[in-house]
């Protein structure tokens, strides 16, 4: 094999693990040039939302190119961003009435982090603490990084990486410290508090109830805390409903979104925000302008593809497509409940995960490459957390290929 310039996020050259060469793909599977095909169960990093290659979303994109590539979006618009931004504020909850398009989860965080700032700067009480969850995964740009867990992943970045307050994950019996830390730390008048809502992705899937969502909301209420909601993961149907929000009746203040904003298709993202925060910058003072921007803020072959995925949601009966998925899951998960080196079994919505024991620490560490291994070779895309699996699929997955995807992890777990 000739040697390759390309350089792999999230990934040990040094190791030498082969990294297959993806030629197409349609619906749940992946496929290389001689056809071998592999189920993606993690939605190719929790994008794909209803399969990959959606035809509906492909000739969106198409029928773009052949109208508008791109367009400075400082000053000017287009009909997909107009069209896009009236129904995500149709369907996000109420008080989310201003669109600000970005490119990824990473820079939405960014833009919510700058509008909450913004916000307090420009109304004349500058405050500048953000308030973050333990374990939390927002991002890997410096600000994503900060108000994300520390660890080995941004060790070296660290020194760069602005304070937050951290409050304890509300594990399940231990919610009242988590909300007790939360309300200690708005007293100190924080700018704002962010959120992944119900479940923590990257942290491990690391699931918490709605009613801890609900208080932490109503706490930052109070307090007159903005609450900042990253539902950059769990937005499209992942947690079970739209939003994950919507599970607590929680309106945030600010709402990240991208990942399944274009059915997984192509990179895009969103910041709304309530009306207080865009009149906070609104003024016929230049400097209280937002000043962000990204060269391809609103690409409209972007916006086209994302205007494609909510007409699906609107047409196609997604809602029993992601219920039939979680019940199909329940029943895997439940395949695996009295494994010996399995634990702490949860689900939500269409997102599944377990953790796997181990009884010394030096097998645990290399746990997850040798399980990514095993399922490469066993036609599985599935990328472990630590020692945390979990399966994440796209919703047009059907219950053979699930029994596969559950099938191969029971294997695995033999070798
Ligand atoms: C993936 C993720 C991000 C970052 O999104 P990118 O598009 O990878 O920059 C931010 N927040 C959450 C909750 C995520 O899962």
């Amino acid at each position: 094999m000739s040697h390759s310039p390309v350089w792999h996020p999230f990934t040990q050259h040094g190791l030498g693990e082969p990294i297959p060469l993806i030629d197409r793909a349609e619906g749940v599977a992946i496929y290389d040039a001689d056809g071998k095909r592999w189920i993606d169960a993690i939605s190719s990093w929790w994008v794909v939302t209803h399969g990959h290659c959606h035809p509906r979303i492909m000739a969106a994109i198409r029928e773009q190119t052949e109208r508008l590539d791109q367009l400075i979006f400082a000053g000017w618009t287009h009909e997909p961003a107009e069209n896009l931004a009236r129904e995500l504020v149709a369907i996000t909850p109420e008080p989310l009435t201003r669109v600000f398009y970005s490119d990824s989860g990473s820079t939405s965080v960014e833009v919510a982090l700058k509008m909450a700032l913004g916000y307090w700067a420009n109304i004349g009480e500058p405050r500048d603490c953000i308030l973050v969850m333990e374990h939390s995964y927002h991002g890997d740009t410096i600000g994503a990084m900060s108000v994300g867990a520390r660890g080995v992943f941004n060790r070296p970045y660290e020194p760069l990486l602005f304070d937050v307050g951290t409050i304890p994950f509300p594990a399940a019996g231990r919610e009242q410290a988590t909300l007790d830390a939360l309300e200690a730390a708005c007293r100190e008048k924080p700018a704002a508090f962010i959120v992944e809502p119900l479940i923590l992705g990257a942290g491990g899937m690391l699931i918490y109830s709605p009613e801890t969502l609900a208080e932490m909301r109503q706490i930052c209420a109070s307090y007159d805390v903005l609450f900042i909601a990253d539902e950059v993961m769990t937005g499209w149907g992942r947690t079970g409903t739209l939003f994950a929000c919507e599970q607590a009746g929680v309106a945030p203040d600010i709402m990240c979104l991208s990942k399944g904003l274009t059915g997984g298709s192509i990179p895009l993202a969103v910041t709304l925000a309530t009306d207080a925060i865009f009149d906070a910058h609104y003024s016929r003072d230049r400097s209280k302008t937002f000043y962000h921007s990204s060269s391809y803020t609103a690409n409209p072959i972007a916006c086209a593809a994302a205007n494609a995925n909510l007409a699906i949601l609107r047409d196609e009966p997604v809602a029993e497509r992601i219920a039939t998925l979680g019940a199909m899951q329940q029943r895997q998960l439940d395949r695996l409940a009295d494994h010996p080196r399995l634990a702490g079994h949860r689900r939500i919505g269409t997102i599944a995960a377990v953790d796997v024991v181990a009884d010394d620490a030096g097998y645990l560490s290399d746990l997850a490459p040798r399980l990514i291994g095993y399922f490469r070779e066993h036609g599985l895309l599935l990328r472990p957390l630590g020692n945390t699996l979990y399966v994440m699929p796209p919703y047009c997955i059907d219950e053979d290929d699930m029994t596969l995807i559950y099938d191969g992890i029971l294997a695995a777990l033999k070798v």
